[in-house]
């Protein structure tokens, strides 16, 4: 396999500072031919330039440079290209092999879950000082976009643990916090989200989950649901109510280590799609843990858990893109070889005109993901982009797969193609980190503020 990610990440950042620091004499050398253009310009007309003038003209052309140039939201950095094509290249020779007996036995390789922090792909947004690789949001939903492709039960793993895990103790953690557990997270420990409960799905905030202090320590109480990644987690951040008068500002994140005796996992799920993917109920009986487990702060619970789904669900929309990416490749590459008539059957215009439109449907709910996670790693306002992108792309997702087993035939019918894993993995999409109804509230909510104001 190919280098570990961070390892090619040094290389790559050395490279370049070494060819910045060896072409700043250039970018004097531009500027100051900009400058002596201006001067011959104004002397041309008869004026004399001050100096002054002339340090504004160049201030001037920088800033138009960056208003004009601004990048598209596709373009990518040398990193985040380096980093798609690592986890693209991980994907094709650790994922494709497995894909389908791991879809089988509903149940992921060890080596897999192994061989993604081996490649650095469990912690893109851990800082390095921590052993992360250091990268931003986008890089994130980029890797999972890739891996989901091919797999997009073990692009939910990662996509749980970076864009949710990570972003969480990188943000709410104590500095004592971030080195025990980021250190953690980036090497060797998956972590899940423990927020929905039997009676609290889409009203997540109805949980019931009790926390009670017992001296330095909490013990927590009750049972959660549907936890993604619950079979291979170390850790586990753990959503409870220290004080259920006060509604939702009682709400408190806790870190439970797998092995507190407090905690058991309980029955798996059998489901339709992402089958490799584990889905656990959770059952907290006298769980005790340390004060020193809290993240952030008590009460602080609701506040995160709904900034951090906020900016998850823009993982899930890269998810889904990957998904429809993935099946429509799938199909595309069968249609080309595949025969009838005595013409391949991606010649026919009425085959044409489907799949072009599909591209142009992938590439709208891309764009839509891409905007979402650049907004957000710029500081901008990004939650009606991002409740818009998951919805778009996990639709994309769900009519994408769906046409890819109509272009394959009968053979797209059957488990010995992939075409019906991406179809029924694709369902998940409008269900997990908000329903399509949820998304739809929120875009609702944005529209009438806007209006109303
Ligand atoms: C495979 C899988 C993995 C998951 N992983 C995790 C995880 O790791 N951590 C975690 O905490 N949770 C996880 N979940 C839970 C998931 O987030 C919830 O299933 C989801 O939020 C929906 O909740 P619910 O299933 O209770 O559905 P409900 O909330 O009961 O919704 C049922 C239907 O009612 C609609 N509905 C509900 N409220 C409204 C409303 N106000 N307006 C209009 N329509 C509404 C919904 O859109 C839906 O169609 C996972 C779920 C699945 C299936």
């Amino acid at each position: 396999m190919a280098a570990a990610l961070p390892v090619l990440l040094r290389a790559a950042r050395l490279q370049r500072s070494v060819s910045r620091s060896s072409n700043r004499p250039l970018v004097r050398a531009a500027l100051a031919s900009c400058q002596g253009a201006a001067r011959t310009r104004s002397l041309a007309a008869g004026v004399s330039v001050s100096p002054a003038a002339s340090a504004s003209c160049v201030a001037q052309r920088r800033c138009c440079a960056t208003e004009a140039f601004r990048p598209a939201c596709t373009d990518l950095t040398e990193d985040e290209e380096m980093l798609r094509d690592s986890a693209a290249k991980f994907a094709q020779e650790v994922l494709l092999p497995r894909v389908l007996e791991m879809d089988k036995a509903g149940a992921m390789h060890k080596e897999v879950v192994a061989a993604l922090f081996e490649q650095g792909l469990m912690g893109i947004e851990v800082p390095e000082e921590y052993g992360g690789s250091g990268l931003g949001f986008t890089a994130a939903c980029l890797a999972v976009e890739e891996v989901a492709k091919i797999d997009p039960a073990v692009a939910v793993l990662m996509d749980i643990q970076n864009t949710l895990l990570v972003t969480a103790f990188n943000r709410y953690g104590s500095p004592e916090q971030k080195q025990k557990y980021l250190t953690r997270l980036a090497k060797d420990t998956v972590c899940s989200f423990c927020l929905s409960e039997p009676g609290a799905g889409s009203d997540a905030f109805a949980l019931r989950t009790r926390a009670v202090k017992d001296g330095d320590d909490w013990v927590i109480d009750g049972g959660k649901s549907w936890i993604s990644n619950s079979v291979e987690a170390g850790l586990f951040l753990v959503f409870a109510t220290v004080d259920p008068t006060k509604g939702h500002k009682g709400i408190t994140a806790f870190i439970v280590g797998r092995e507190n005796p407090g905690l058991k996992i309980g029955k798996k799920e059998d489901k339709l799609g992402i089958r490799a993917s584990s889905t656990c109920e959770l059952v907290f009986d006298g769980c005790r843990v340390s004060g020193d487990c809290v993240l952030g702060e008590v009460g602080l619970g609701y506040k995160m858990a709904i900034s951090l789904l906020n900016e998850g669900r823009i993982g899930i929309g890269a998810q889904m893109v990957g998904l429809a990416q993935g099946s429509f490749d799938y199909a595309l590459r069968y249609m080309v070889t595949r025969k009838q008539f005595g013409t391949a059957v991606s010649d026919f215009q009425g085959m044409q005109f489907q799949y072009a439109r599909a591209a142009m449907e992938i590439e709208a709910a891309r764009v839509l993901v891409y905007n979402a996670a650049r907004l957000k790693e710029s500081g901008k306002p990004y939650i009606t982009e991002a409740a818009m992108a998951k919805l778009k792309a996990s639709e994309v997702a769900q009519s994408v797969s769906s046409q890819c087993i109509d272009w394959l035939g009968g053979v797209g019918f059957t488990k010995e193609f992939l075409a019906e894993k991406y179809y029924r993995d694709s369902k998940i999409g409008t269900i997990y980190e908000g329903t399509s109804n949820i998304q739809l509230l929120t875009i609702a909510k944005s529209i009438q503020q806007a209006y109303k104001a």
